[in-house]
């Protein structure tokens, strides 16, 4: 059974950066992601917000970091995890889809999942014109009339970044106010090949055998159902916590994000929670580096306690 001092689970800017400070704490820390280091930098396109970079594309931020975590020593493990738990000399156990891990402390940075609409069609054109990623699949849709739904910063700047590519971009949020920051509204509400369509629900996806030709909404004042040609459906309505895989360790709110103290710490010593998969207001490149830094050096100061026992 492999033994480490800290296992962070998750490599988005969070994990990577929890990784670092643990690592350079001389700790002996492993990092495991299912996927691609990154995160959901991996699915921006310009980030303009993160310090010291006027303005760098996702990847190779993610990149960046996951060098500066690999220089330090952090060992990356790809698997996917099943579950952790805790033995009573406070170890904790974490099981992979292919090994078990052993270790005094956990980092958990899962970070979320994108919230689908849950509407006829979404599911069936996945992949064939709907889509969670403009970044992944914008290139598909050079000259053509795609929608996006949502009126967070992502909905809004990705809307933005297609409007790059795309003909026109429609974008449909279901009330009559975007939540996006106000320089992201501002820049999409002069781009001549953005429009909005406001309060309305898309209820249903429609197509032919193998892509999406339109969209169905519904005015959520008058009832009006009305039909517009699309060829790309871009959904940006948020997101949930990746945290099914903790159900045991009862560390959740209702909704599953992972409550913490500002220390980073869970309700069990040793796990730590950052980033994305906390209960928190801003969820940010910036707040997760943040939390993970938190989390990264409270790890040190847990071993050297748990050490002393
Ligand atoms: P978000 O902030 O949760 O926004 C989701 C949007 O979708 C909201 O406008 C919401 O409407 C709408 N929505 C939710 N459920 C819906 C449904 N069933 N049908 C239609 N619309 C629905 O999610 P996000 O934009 O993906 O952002 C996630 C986090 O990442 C945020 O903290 C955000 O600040 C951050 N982020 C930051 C940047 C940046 O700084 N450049 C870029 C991307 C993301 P309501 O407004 O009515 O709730």
């Amino acid at each position: 059974m492999l033994e480490y001092d800290v296992i962070v689970i998750g490599a988005g800017p969070g994990g990577m950066t929890a990784s670092l400070y643990a690592a350079r704490a001389n700790l002996k820390v492993a990092m495991i992601d299912r996927g691609v280091y990154g995160g959901q930098m991996n699915n921006t396109d310009d980030i303009e917000n993160y310090p010291g970079f006027p303005t760098i594309k996702g990847p190779d931020l993610g990149e960046k970091m996951y060098q500066n975590t690999v220089n330090a020593g952090v060992e990356f493990i790809f698997g996917d995890v099943q579950e952790v738990t805790v033995d009573d000399n406070q170890y904790k156990h974490v099981k992979t889809d292919s090994e078990d891990l052993v270790s005094k402390v956990v980092i958990i940075a899962t970070g979320s999942n994108n919230r689908k609409l849950g509407i006829p069609g979404e599911k069936e054109f996945s992949g064939k014109g709907v889509s969670y990623c403009a970044v992944c699949d914008g290139a598909f849709f050079k000259n053509e009339n795609v929608t996006v739904v949502g009126g967070g910063d992502s909905a809004i700047s990705e809307g933005t970044y297609l409007a790059n590519i795309t003909d026109h971009v429609g974008i449909v949020h279901h009330r009559d106010k975007l939540r996006a920051q106000k320089v992201l509204q501002d820049r999409a509400f002069s781009n001549n090949k953005i429009d909005f369509t406001w309060n309305s629900n898309v209820v249903e996806i429609v197509g032919d055998d193998n892509r999406v030709t339109g969209i169905k909404m519904v005015d959520n004042q008058s009832g009006k159902l009305t039909t517009v040609d699309t060829t790309g459906v871009f959904i940006y309505i948020g997101n949930i916590p990746n945290t099914q895989m903790f159900s045991n360790l009862n560390i959740t709110d209702e909704s599953g994000w992972i409550i913490t103290n500002s220390e980073m710490e869970t309700n069990i010593p040793g796990i730590f929670a950052i980033g994305d998969v906390r209960l928190k207001k801003l969820r940010q490149i910036t707040t997760a580096v943040g939390d993970g830094g938190i989390a990264g050096q409270n790890s040190f100061e847990y071993i050297e306690q748990f050490n002393e026992k």
